[in-house]
């Protein structure tokens, strides 16, 4: 992650304060409680109001709402102390996004896939209600007490201005002028961590390449299962990290042959050393190695370096060079890659023609790219 977002209070934070009571005051009580009823809710008047309202409405979100709630209540009625207890590390230990991306040790995160099997139903039920529950915020009832998605989209979004996707760097993101907005990633993916799918510090804003063609449901907690069955765990960048950092990026080209470049041509190094974990696991998980590298191909490198060479010109007749020397250029580009090393793809731009400097690039004739140059 190139550079952390900064987390913005909403209303929208008032749904994790329902489903951590639910949890907590509703569920985790059920052996001792007694019959299912709103009294329940007593201690959270809001949560109850909600509650008396979706009992009495036959719209399916209201239904969904309630009968999970219900349904998984009667379950926990029957678990044994040990059980809860454990349960509560779990739901503690997966809303702790911060711990989990610092891979903790103290802290305990749990998938569905490591609730015992003999807890099947009650691993169905959790994860139908946890995974529903993103999709049907926007019920009527509710939507009354914690706002709307929209609204979070626009307020987190004239904090966190600076246009572009904070997981590649590359691509813009729809602002507050956009009547459009871009879909939330589930940092743990909520198809795999019960517990945290409304819980807004593993909500993230993504643009649609890091979301959906690349991070999908991968496990930015683990690291993918070797062929032996072992599961390690990972650090990963956390979303919402206080502290800034600066992630380096330094490009070398292995061949000077800008035309006929392929994947293996370009060396990527990323720093600084001490983040290189959380490096590692960024680079697998939104494929950031093969997109940086198609991005130079494919995409703008090539017009990068010619913008150079344009600015330097080669005049045969005059006995020299006229216009700005490569030096000139690059100083200045670092200049605005300090001040905005997101726009135009600055970071990756510098690096880049730092590397076909270091490959000799700005020492070869103009000629060898005039034929590009000609092209519309
Ligand atoms: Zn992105």
């Amino acid at each position: 992650m190139l550079f952390p977002y900064k987390y913005v209070p909403h209303q929208m934070d008032r749904m994790q304060k329902f489903i951590n009571f639910i949890f907590y005051q509703v569920w985790c009580r059920a052996p001792k409680a007694g019959p299912f009823d709103l009294d329940l809710f007593a201690g959270n008047p809001d949560l109850k109001e909600v509650m008396e309202a979706f009992l009495y409405s036959d719209t399916k979100g209201a239904y969904f709402f309630y009968g999970h709630v219900e349904g998984i209540y009667q379950l926990f009625s029957k678990l044994s102390r040990t059980e809860i207890k454990q349960l509560k590390r779990w739901y503690q230990g997966n809303n702790n996004i911060q711990k989990v991306c610092e891979n903790d040790p103290s802290t305990q995160i749990a998938r569905y896939s490591d609730i015992p099997q003999q807890k099947k139903v009650l691993n169905q039920k959790l994860s139908q209600f946890f995974c529903g529950l993103y999709d049907n915020i926007g019920i009527a009832a509710l939507k009354q007490k914690i706002g709307d998605i929209e609204g979070h989209y626009k307020l987190f979004m004239s904090v966190n201005k600076t246009g572009k996707c904070p997981f590649c760097g590359i691509a813009d993101m729809q602002g507050v002028f956009h009547s459009t907005r871009e879909a939330y990633d589930h940092y743990l993916p909520k198809g795999l961590y019960p517990f945290n799918s409304i819980n807004f510090r593993n909500l993230v804003p993504a643009c649609h390449h890091c979301n959906s063609s690349y991070k999908t449901s991968k496990d930015p907690a683990f690291i993918p299962k070797d062929p032996t069955g072992a599961t390690h765990r990972r650090k990963v960048f956390y979303p919402f990290a206080n502290s800034s950092y600066n992630i380096e990026v330094t490009i070398d080209l292995k061949k000077t042959d800008i035309d006929h470049l392929v994947p293996d041509d370009i060396q990527l190094a990323f720093g600084p050393p001490v983040l290189n974990e959380e490096i590692e696991t960024w680079k697998d998980i939104y494929g950031i190695e093969e997109r940086y590298k198609g991005k130079l191909i494919d995409g703008d490198g090539k017009a990068w370096l010619i913008e150079v060479l344009d600015e330097w010109k080669w005049q045969e007749e005059s006995s020299g060079i006229d216009g700005r020397s490569p030096n000139d250029y690059l100083r200045n580009l670092k200049r605005h890659t300090e001040k905005f090393p997101f726009a135009s793809s600055n970071f990756l731009k510098n690096a880049f023609l730092d590397g076909c400097d270091r490959a000799g690039l700005f020492s070869i004739k103009e000629d060898t790219f005039e034929a590009d140059n000609q092209k519309p």
